[in-house]
């Protein structure tokens, strides 16, 4: 069985819906994970946000809005006048649901509902499409299979034996459709994987039924060597090792999520990056087998905040760098880039949530400080250690960029430094010139 994702573009008009439908049927087994159709997530972000500060006027105006968009939809989707029917129908029992908040209390787990809503349409909405042209399918509800356990990851065992349970109950079924992005927590109570998560849930699903391949269909031919919203000229790499997927997902390369090649790269499963509009384009190949030594590729990733905690006691003492770490374990805060000098130790984190706390329980140890409004650049690919060059390149490029932190020597995969944000333009461009000569 193959998973095959289709991003928000991909399902994001009733022209590619169209198209998506032609795509898939092939007649090969595969299970389809579908996003919500685009700019459907961003609009129930901006109605929750207008119910959470009261303000029911502006979240029915955009409700109704919406909704308008989504008659308008099924209206032109279908050919059968039954499925336009069951379409309409679907479309008012959703929009109802999320009027229904606009008179009610309105809490975080309200907001997980609402945001839920985006993926249950496009699923059914497809679904219908599929039985509107005669195309046999089953829609399986995510939410009866995908569960995050007590720390808010992937409750890899439930998932797993439930899927697998499911999908006995179809031995002959050859085209499965499901929601990404959405789940349930430890609670049983509607949660969700994050934004972009649609690519997270299609390597959960792949890892839990031991799929064959884990293919990320979206609007672009692949991962490219760098940002190409702000690089011009960027071309897409053939292949990538999943050390070097993970690092690009997490360090910024939007095309992934940024923790989505975990269960891929544990079960050893490929993962394909393609383009919905240009289906016979290679893409990118992500594999255990891609161990290419050189650069890959360049990421950024803003809203990074530096903590830097100087105190005499570091000097020549042991324990200082766990004190500091066990404040941050406390206040369960991620740590993405660190260095340290004699005296001094600087750690960035990608979120300020209790960060007066975390510089509270830090001032004990010395004098903090606290930068804002930085981005971290990763240029990744394969640097073996006893090479040289690869430093010396990456420097080189970086001649007139004031450089805030490097960390280089975690791992051979990954060389990071930190810039101000207003840098981040001038420093991806000077590193895709410096390093791809482009
Ligand atoms: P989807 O809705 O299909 O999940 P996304 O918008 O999440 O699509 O991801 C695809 C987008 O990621 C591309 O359109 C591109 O602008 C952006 N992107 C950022 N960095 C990269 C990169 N290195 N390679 C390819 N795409 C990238
Ligand atoms: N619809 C969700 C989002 O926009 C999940 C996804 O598209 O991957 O973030
Ligand atoms: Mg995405």
């Amino acid at each position: 069985m193959k998973i095959m994702k289709f991003g928000g573009t991909s399902v994001g008009s009733v022209e590619r819906l169209h198209t998506l439908a032609e795509l898939i049927n092939d007649g090969s087994p595969k299970l389809i994970v579908l996003s919500a159709m685009s700019g459907t997530t961003n609009a129930l972000v901006d109605i929750s946000e207008a119910l959470y500060h009261g303000d029911n006027e502006k979240a029915g105006k955009l409700i109704l809005d919406l909704e308008k968009w989504y008659i308008q939809v099924v209206s032109d989707l279908y050919a059968g006048k039954s499925a336009l029917l069951y379409g309409l129908e679907l479309v008012r029992t959703h929009f109802d649901f999320l009027k229904s908040f606009t008179m009610d209390m309105f809490t975080v787990n309200e907001e997980k509902a609402v945001l839920a809503q985006g993926e249950l349409l496009s699923t059914a909405l497809f679904q219908y499409l599929l039985e509107d042209k005669k195309i046999p399918s089953v829609l399986l509800p995510a939410l009866n299979f995908m569960r995050l356990n007590e720390n808010g990851e992937p409750d890899m065992d439930f998932i797993s034996e439930n899927l697998k349970n499911i999908l006995r109950a179809y031995p002959d079924d050859q085209l499965f459709i499901t929601q990404g992005y959405i789940c349930r927590n430890d609670f049983g109570e509607i949660d969700n994987l994050k934004r972009g998560g649609s690519d997270y849930t299609a390597t959960i699903i792949g890892a839990a039924i031991d799929a064959e391949e884990i293919q990320i269909w979206t609007d672009i031919d692949g991962m490219h060597n760098n940002d190409p919203r702000i690089v011009p000229n960027t071309f897409p790499i053939a292949k990538l090792s999943f050390d070097e997927a993970a690092e690009l997902a997490y360090f910024g390369a939007k095309i992934l999520h940024p923790t989505c090649i975990l269960p891929a790269k544990n079960k050893n499963i490929p993962v394909k990056l393609l383009n919905t509009m240009q289906p016979d384009a290679p893409g990118t190949i992500i594999s255990a087998e891609n161990q290419l030594e050189g650069f890959r590729a360049i990421a950024a990733k803003d809203g990074i905040t530096a903590i830097n905690i100087k105190s005499g006691r570091m000097l020549m003492a042991y324990g200082f760098l766990r004190a500091v770490f066990e404040v941050f374990e406390r206040n369960r805060k991620p740590i993405d880039m660190i260095t340290t000098s004699e005296v001094a130790v600087s750690v960035t984190i990608d979120n300020t949530d209790d960060l007066a706390d975390i510089v509270d329980e830090l001032s004990e140890f010395g004098t903090v400080k606290v930068d804002t409004g930085l981005s971290i650049v990763s240029i990744v690919g394969l640097f073996p250690a006893e090479k040289p060059g690869y430093a010396g390149a990456i420097f080189d490029s970086l001649r007139n960029i004031p450089v805030r932190m490097i960390s280089y020597g975690g791992s051979e995969n990954n060389m990071s430094i930190l810039v101000d944000t207003k840098l981040k333009k001038q420093t991806l461009l000077a590193l895709n010139k410096g390093i791809f000569g482009i």
